[in-house]
């Protein structure tokens, strides 16, 4: 998987399923870079540890420090706000799924078909 794909479209997949995740249970960088690696994706921790401060930037993770076999570990779980986030990227997940994926009949162009006297 190219670093460009990554760049341009993944990053928010990325994302919404870290959300995905942090909904169901606290989640940590190392377990979640497995998780995405185990999907395909080769996440490394310059890209994750700044998505993770992001999300909880904008309210939809917060983070709490544990110490785990004598060292600390952050995990990260969502909040009401990243919980709503998460529905309402489904919704739009689920709109495009449905035009990219099942696109029948096919739409092949956006554009308003032209009156028969133009
Ligand atoms: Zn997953």
């Amino acid at each position: 998987m190219s670093e460009l794909l990554t760049r341009i479209f993944f990053g928010g997949f990325v994302r919404m399923h870290v959300l995905y995740h942090a909904v169901r249970e606290p989640i940590y960088g190392v377990e979640m870079m497995e998780e995405l690696a185990r999907h395909g994706y080769e996440v490394g921790p310059g890209t994750l540890y700044p998505m993770l401060h992001q999300l909880e930037q904008a309210g939809y993770l917060v983070s709490q420090a544990e110490v785990v076999g004598g060292k600390q570990r952050k995990y990260y779980r969502a909040t009401d706000e990243g919980s709503q986030a998460l529905e309402d990227a489904k919704a739009r997940l689920r709109e495009l799924v449905k035009e990219v994926l099942h696109d029948d009949p096919p739409t092949p162009s956006i554009r308003p078909s032209p009156a028969p006297d133009e």
